[in-house]
């Protein structure tokens, strides 16, 4: 059976007050009952005393009726009154009981073999034999001749003149079978009443807890459907009240805000590449235009103008292959060919294969260990060669770009604990420290105008990042600008060790 949460709480709650219910119900009953048996023998005992004070120096006639057990099982007080040898000496019946009070009723009482009790058994009782000592008694006991119904006696001494106990109150009332059916029908009512009120106000309760617990998961699956159809905007309140509710809410907003910032870094990113691949396409159908126009036909002016294409079509092979390594990192579709590869050896190649170029520009280039760092045992890394020299490259180009001449570059290697580290240092201006957390953004260059001049669209790092982070390692950049004159940018990078 499908139920909803909210059905399913009612419900539950709804077993647990049954089960307390279940618990407490016989417990009140029992007390009630407890409570309405002592009330009566109070009463029972009040009255005894009464007619024993009433009784007090009056001359009863003395009589030798037996005492009867039957006439008990009728319901209501039976009042007899004994003399000290266990005599019944007047026999009143309930009203409405079996017996009348008339004295012609006595003579069959007196016969009535099965009720009869001798006067000796009756003062052997310990409610009649406590009063015979002139104190006031009661008992309840189970009778076999009215049914095995409890009969709840009282005793009270009549006194005479010297103190004496001349006579006994005994009085004798049967009692309800159990404790619920000895309850009048008014109190049962009520009982019942005030039960099916609880049960009511719990459902009501129930109820009223369930809508509030359940109200936010439901505008959650509410603000999931919205999201699902596109409606990123969509957030849900938070109601701190109900902890647990309250965080998953506060997740589901975090979740809806990522999938925003995800969604305007993917439009960005496709406004950027659109932007970038433009220029050079703007320039390819410029220089094919001046060509169809005529410039064909001078040769120097045609030499010219497909240079200029050429290397703008370069440039375009170069964005759309950065492009496309990019996209395969974010969806860490690389399929990095691993192997074991010699960090400082690598260090070492790429540093010489940059030898060139840097001395074009007075820059010196230094591959250097940290001391203790013994190499083929401690730089060994698991790394694909291509992409990591790719990772190197840039970092080196970009050092070499921008170290002035005379600078000099150092690419350092560390070993520590748990990662292989290396350093690339170079002593160019630097980079200002609020750029500083944005250089590893696609398409990010610090001084737009001075970069494309200089070849780069702002893709370098970001693919370097994109390469360390698919080896498992992570990359950063630091930079003193302002702080210390010519200390240029470091970029650290680390590769979990192949030993791991
Ligand atoms: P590009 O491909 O344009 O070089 P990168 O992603 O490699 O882009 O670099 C992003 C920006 O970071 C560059 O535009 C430059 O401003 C800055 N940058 C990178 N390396 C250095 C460096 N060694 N010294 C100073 N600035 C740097």
């Amino acid at each position: 059976m499908k139920l909803s949460l909210s059905t399913r709480l009612v419900l539950s709650y709804l077993v647990v007050i049954l089960a307390g219910m279940a618990v407490i119900t016989p417990l009140a009953w029992v007390s009630i009952g407890d409570l309405y048996l002592a009330s009566q023998r109070d009463n029972l005992i009040a009255q005894a005393r009464l007619i024993a004070l009433a009784l007090q120096g009056s001359a009863l006639p003395s009589s030798q009726q037996a005492y009867s057990q039957t006439a008990n099982a009728s319901p209501g007080i039976h009042t007899r009154v004994l003399d000290a040898r266990g005599a019944v000496v007047i026999e009143l019946a309930a009203p409405g009981g079996s017996l009348d009070s008339t004295p012609a009723a006595l003579p069959s009482l007196v016969q009535d073999a099965t009720g009869g009790v001798t006067p000796a058994e009756v003062l052997a009782r310990p409610e009649v034999s406590q009063a015979l000592q002139g104190k006031t008694a009661s008992a309840t006991r189970r009778v076999s001749q009215a049914g095995g119904k409890p009969v709840l006696y009282v005793a009270a001494p009549v006194l005479a003149a010297d103190d004496s106990v001349s006579q006994i109150v005994y009085l004798a009332s049967p009692l309800a079978d159990t404790r619920w059916s000895a309850l009048p029908a008014p109190l049962q009512a009520g009982f019942i009443g005030v039960l099916a009120l609880a049960l009511l106000l719990a459902s009501g309760m129930g109820f009223l807890l369930a809508n509030r617990l359940t109200r936010p998961l439901r505008e959650l699956r509410q603000a999931a459907e919205e999201v699902s159809h596109g409606n990123l905007g969509r957030s849900v309140p938070v109601d701190p009240s109900i902890p647990d509710l309250a965080s998953l809410g506060s997740a589901f907003n975090r979740m809806t805000l990522s999938l925003r910032q995800a969604d305007q870094a993917k439009t960005a990113f496709i406004a950027d590449v659109s932007h970038e691949l433009r220029t050079p396409l703007t320039v390819l159908k410029g220089s094919i235009e001046t060509l169809q126009d005529g410039a064909a036909d001078d040769l120097a002016a045609r030499e010219q103008f497909l240079t200029s294409m050429g290397q703008e079509t370069e440039r375009l092979i170069r964005m759309v292959g950065d492009l496309l390594i990019l996209t395969r990192a974010d969806a860490g579709m690389l399929n990095l060919i691993r192997e074991p590869i010699g960090l400082f050896h690598l260090a070492q190649v790429r540093c010489e294969a940059f030898t060139l170029p840097a001395r074009k520009r007075q820059v010196r280039l230094l591959a250097d260990l940290a001391p203790g760092l013994i190499p083929q045992e401690n730089d060994l890394v698991l790394a694909d060669a291509d992409r990591l020299t790719r990772a190197l490259d840039n970092l080196l180009d970009n050092a070499l770009r921008y170290s002035p001449p005379g600078g000099t570059i150092t690419v350092t290697l560390e070993r520590e604990a748990q990662r292989v580290v290396c350093q690339v240092k170079d002593t160019g201006p630097g980079i200002p420290a609020a750029n500083l957390p944005f250089i590893f953004d696609r398409f990010y260059r610090v001084d737009p105008s001075r970069d494309r001049r200089e070849g780069g669209c702002g893709l370098g790092l970001a693919i370097t990042r994109g390469l360390i982070q698919a080896h498992g390692g992570e990359i950063f950049a630091t930079s003193q600008v302002g702080q210390v004159e010519g200390q240029g940018a470091t970029f650290t990078f680390w590769l979990p060790p192949s030993t791991l």
